[in-house]
């Protein structure tokens, strides 16, 4: 396994082959490192699920350069999905389309419709418009732990499926794309992400919420978006979301006698509490959470916690997306102390 740093020529050269010829490659984007392939080469994106272990009926999305490169994988392309890639590509905003002929049923996980998005990382970019290829590309971590959002979780993770991982640094944003699907006639946010429902709403108008992005999943009957019905991003470590005011909090936490327990908590408020404690980051600045979470999940697995107790982040603009990923790591374990 090699880790490429410098995206010279020659590595480019290197990479690039590497995809063309159907192999995978780990490479940065602003929200979470991803395991790339070519996602019309059915072999290539078939090593993406057995490396992960992902469940064959959760759909890649597929990482495209820009607008130009829309019409190659979607068919009946509404006006909107071209406003919102023009407004917020490159970047952390995933659409759904109804997919063309060529996009192989294991990319969409047999559904009639892929995923597009433009990440805004060079290095990514460089190597789509390198191979010209469309690059499946989900987190290139084992399926239900936490994202990667540096080289080395990849190579901790994948270091012994995979020869080569490209170092693009931490990622910018820590956490998966926001997705929002184009298909019925409102628009509607399958997962949020640093891109807000707010920002979205100004050039959609109207905005769907789907009701996976806060509730467990329970039947297929409600199901839009496959990947929100898997456990995902949990670390081994129990995680428990607590629901309260900072006191209600500390009281609830210096209670407990449990010795192998930590907590996660914000910025600034490690002053009266009795265990361990990790920072997410500040209260009120979503982005340091969401650059956080995942290295700090990863980080606790590290250590012989067998508890995280978690200050549950506010639930408006970025703090949704975090949250949203927070109350899948606690597998719904939400604790609801202030009423
Ligand atoms: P990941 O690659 O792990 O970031 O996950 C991709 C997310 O996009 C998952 O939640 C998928 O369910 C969702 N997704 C991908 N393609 C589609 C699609 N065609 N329709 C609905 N959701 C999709
Ligand atoms: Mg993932």
């Amino acid at each position: 396994m090699r880790v490429i740093k410098d995206l010279t020529d020659k590595n480019l050269d290197i990479i690039s082959k590497k995809l063309i010829e159907g192999d995978v490659v780990a490479i940065p984007t602003e929200t979470v490192y991803g395991l790339a392939a070519n996602a019309l080469n059915p072999s290539a994106v078939s090593k993406i699920f057995k490396i992960k272990g992902r469940p064959s009926d959760n759909p890649l999305i597929v990482h495209i350069s820009g607008l130009d490169m829309i019409k190659k994988f979607a068919i009946d392309v509404p006006d909107i999905a071209y406003k919102l890639a023009e407004k917020f590509w490159p970047g952390p905003l995933t659409i759904i389309l109804k997919k063309s002929n060529i996009v192989p049923d294991i990319t969409t996980g047999g559904l009639g419709s892929v995923a597009l998005r433009a990440p805004a990382h060079e290095s990514a970019l460089k190597i789509i418009r390198s191979t010209n290829l469309g690059l499946a590309a989900p987190s290139a971590n084992i399926s239900g732990k936490p994202s990667p959002t540096t080289a080395s979780h990849c190579q901790k993770d994948l270091g012994s499926k995979i020869d080569i991982i490209v170092d693009g640094g931490p990622c910018n944003f820590g956490i998966e794309s926001t997705v929002v699907s184009l298909l019925d006639k409102t628009p509607c946010l399958l997962r949020p992400g640093v891109i807000t429902q707010d920002q979205i709403k100004k050039i959609t108008g109207k905005l769907e919420i789907s009701k996976n992005i806060l509730e467990k999943y329970t039947s297929e009957e409600t199901l839009i978006s496959p990947g929100m019905k898997y456990k995902h991003y949990a670390p081994d470590a129990e995680v428990i979301l607590i629901k309260s005011n900072l006191n209600n909090f500390i009281n609830y936490i210096n209670k407990i006698q449990d010795k192998n327990c930590a907590v996660l908590i914000f910025k600034g408020e490690e002053k009266n509490i009795n265990k361990p404690y990790f920072i997410l980051g500040s209260k009120d600045d979503f982005i340091s959470q969401s650059q956080n979470l995942f290295r700090i999940l990863r980080e606790i697995d590290e250590t012989d916690f067998k508890k995280i107790y978690v200050r549950c982040p506010e639930i408006s603009g970025v703090g949704l997306a975090v949250y949203n990923r927070l109350i899948r790591a606690a597998n719904f374990n939400i604790i609801n102390i202030d009423d």
